[in-house]
């Protein structure tokens, strides 16, 4: 029997993974939940999951989720803010956790159950991005295992070897990661000025948060994903290419020596890399439907359009810049992106509060979450001061 602590419970990969823990009660069971402020939800899952602890990381909601359950006649132990978001990661009655908690607020909870040796069922890329040398030196030092969520990143971890120790021993050429290509696929720059957020969260295959939602639709999604696998896989980024696959059907593929391409298949749907990665090296059912490859027919690849959407080389060339520039990027990222959700800022500017934010933070290296949170900080302040002016 595995205990599971699913941090980021009441979101998009929270469901997807309470869903297959779900068809498994003889397998899993929950011993921790934690949210940020969606206390109903939160206290409903408490109820049919019965977990150890339920956090709530916005503090002010804590007298509230105590009433709920108390009500409810459910006896978990609650806590609520950012220090007991670390305890539910570290939490002993706990040998896995799902960090699916969006953007850098689950940085350090994630960080803690590395460290904790817990088995690291990672969503949060922004944590891999914001501090992925940091996040190794924590799984070797509690010595638990990695294993990733992101459709892209699970698609290449099933087409590598078990064993390998770099991938040139394993023979590997390069790293493809598919994309969909977004809900804007195919637009021009002049058809994307008036996006609201509504059509930006329209994602043609996948139903997510709506923060990488809008990730996708500016392909910054990507641009994080090539960062997360040179730190999961520790590939250069010269042999880590992405290729537009409208589909979404192959969800990434690893390119050998010999010629070979292994690929894995399967329809969109989260539950496949969340089932892979709580019974792995098992295989268990995950209630997603068979593929049929018939119905579908065919698979297309395109070159993602880099000039429309730049947030790909944006990327890019943040990891090539290393130091501080991942960080500042995702923290320009999260401030633009939150800012258009906010209508506070236009579609077509995230990318430029991105660039200009890379541009005026001076570069340093990092190398502890001091640093790190130090960094994200100035960004953020450098960043919202640009979104401010670009409203005048
Ligand atoms: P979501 O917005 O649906 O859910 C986010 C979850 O994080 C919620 O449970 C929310 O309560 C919690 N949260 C937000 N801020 C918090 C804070 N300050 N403290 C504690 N908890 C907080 O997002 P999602 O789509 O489920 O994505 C979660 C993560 O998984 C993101 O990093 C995303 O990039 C990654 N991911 C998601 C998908 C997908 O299909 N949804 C696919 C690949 C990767
Ligand atoms: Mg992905």
């Amino acid at each position: 029997m595995k205990t599971i602590a699913v941090l980021g419970a009441t979101g998009s990969i929270g469901a997807s993974a309470l869903d297959v823990i779900a068809r498994h009660p003889d397998r899993f069971r929950v011993g921790a939940l934690a949210a940020h402020r969606n206390v109903e939800a939160l206290a409903a899952l408490c109820a049919r999951f019965a977990p150890d602890l339920a956090v709530i990381a916005d503090a002010s909601l804590e007298a509230e989720l105590r009433e709920r359950l108390r009500n409810a006649r459910v006896t978990t132990r609650v806590a609520s803010g950012a220090q007991a978001l670390i305890e539910a990661a570290k939490l002993p009655e706990c040998d896995t956790v799902i960090a699916a908690i969006v953007g850098a607020a689950g940085l350090e909870s994630t960080l803690a159950a590395a460290r904790a040796g817990k088995r690291l069922l990672l969503a949060n890329k922004e944590a891999v991005v914001m501090a992925g040398l940091l996040l190794r030196a924590a799984l070797d030092e509690g010595g638990g295992e990695l294993l990733p969520i992101d459709s892209e990143h699970n698609a290449v971890f099933q087409c590598l070897p078990a064993r390998r120790s770099g991938l040139d021993d394993a023979g590997v050429r390069r790293i493809v990661l598919t994309a969909s290509g977004g809900p804007f696929r195919g637009k021009t720059r002049s058809d994307l000025a008036a996006v609201t957020p509504a059509m930006a969260c329209a994602h043609p295959n996948w139903t997510m948060g709506r923060k990488i939602s809008v990730d996708s639709a500016t392909l910054m999604n990507k641009g994080l994903e090539v960062i997360e696998a040179h730190f999961l896989f520790d590939a250069p980024a010269d042999r880590i290419d992405v290729v537009v696959h409208p589909q979404s059907i192959v969800h990434s593929m690893v390119e050998y020596a010999d010629g070979s391409v292994l690929a894995q298949l399967g329809n969109p749907d989260m539950r496949t890399a969340l089932a892979h990665a709580l019974a792995w090296p098992e295989r268990v059912a995950a209630g997603v439907a068979p593929l049929d490859l018939l119905r579908i027919a065919r698979l297309d690849f395109e070159a993602p359009d880099r000039s429309t959407f730049t947030c790909l080389d944006l990327a890019y060339r943040a990891l090539a810049a290393g130091g501080n520039a991942p960080i500042v990027l995702n923290a320009a990222n999260e401030e633009a992106v939150a800012a258009f959700l906010d209508g506070r800022l236009a579609f077509l500017a995230i990318a430029d509060v991105i660039e200009s934010t890379l541009e005026k933070t001076a570069s340093t290296p990092v190398g502890t979450l001091a640093g790190v949170l130090d960094s994200d900080l100035t960004a953020r302040r450098v960043a919202q001061r640009i979104i401010a002016s670009a409203k005048d």
